[in-house]
């Protein structure tokens, strides 16, 4: 299943929990794993603090620091610290299910990280589904 995004920021962490988790519910796997894949070079996806807002932007200045926008990079395209930190933070999540539900913890969400926007971008969701343990 895909989930269709517009960022509209050149940097953004995007709480997309809840469209995960729909899709989860609209699947009726009750027991198993949802695989969060991002089919971007600039971007990512993560999971994190959802509760206090600070928390993605102290993420959005670490990384900025660990890949600061003009260093002197090869690649002309001019987004080489957003190609960084897409690997910094990885393509993919595996989230468990259980219940039917994602089992994440209390302070967790699914974010997708913009590091080259705004652009329409997308994340793809496969749902694993296991057998029902006791
Ligand atoms: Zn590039």
């Amino acid at each position: 299943m895909r989930i269709d995004l517009k960022t509209s920021r050149r940097e953004e962490f995007v709480d997309i929990t809840g469209l995960v988790a729909r899709a989860v519910a609209a699947s009726g796997v009750s027991s198993g794993a949802a695989l969060v894949f991002c089919p971007h070079t600039t971007a990512a996806v993560t999971i994190n603090e959802n509760a206090d807002p600070d928390v993605v932007a102290d993420l959005t200045r670490g990384l900025a620091d660990l890949a600061p926008r003009d260093a002197g990079w090869r690649h002309a395209e001019g987004n080489s610290d957003g190609h960084l930190k897409s690997s910094l933070v990885g393509p993919s999540l595996t989230v468990p299910i259980e219940g039917g539900r994602l089992a994440l913890g209390t302070w967790q969400g699914i974010y997708f990280c913009e590091f080259d926007g705004p652009r329409s971008r997308h994340v793809s969701v496969t749902l694993l589904a296991g057998p029902e343990l006791p």
